[in-house]
């Protein structure tokens, strides 16, 4: 909802405040996924290096879109900031409220297309595969536009 854009920026400042530089992908223009009757999302992947825990990570991504206004009114709705942890380092993490990797990731070709952009060797600590190979592999039909 509102500027995706200045959405997207606004969300990477305020992680930057919390995990400092970054490694950012190009941005992704995908039709909305579920729920078609809306507008286009945009997507974009960036690696941070921390020290934090998968939780402490969490609790800082939920906090950023809290600050940002997020209402969560539908599943797949329209929404100012979605922010999903992918992958932290090969670490494999379960708990009520995270499951890292991100259960859905290979499923997607909005977070497989920029993830490979950035680390196409890198492999799935669960799937045993590479990025690269998971886009390959990848049933996904939603078109994803570079831009
Ligand atoms: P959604 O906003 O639809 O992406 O769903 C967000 C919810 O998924 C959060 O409230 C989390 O409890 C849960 N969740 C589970 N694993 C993850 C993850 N790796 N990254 C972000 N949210 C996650």
């Amino acid at each position: 909802m509102g500027d995706s854009l200045e959405q997207l920026s606004t969300a990477i400042g305020l992680l930057d405040t919390k995990f400092g530089n970054h490694k950012l992908s190009s941005l992704y223009k995908t039709k909305a996924w579920g729920n078609t009757e809306q507008p286009d999302f945009y997507n974009q992947v960036i690696i941070y290096n921390t020290s934090l825990r998968p939780q402490q990570i969490f609790e800082i991504t939920q906090q950023v879109e809290k600050n940002m206004g997020r209402e969560r009114k539908e599943k797949w709705g329209p929404r100012f900031i979605d922010i999903d942890i992918l992958f932290c380092g090969s670490m494999i993490y379960y708990s009520d409220v995270l499951t890292v990797p991100h259960p859905q990731l290979h499923r997607r070709r909005f977070t497989l297309e920029p993830l490979c952009e950035l680390a196409p060797q890198f492999l799935h600590p669960v799937k045993n595969f590479s990025l690269k190979d998971l886009l390959r592999l990848c049933k996904d039909d939603l078109a994803v536009e570079r831009i």
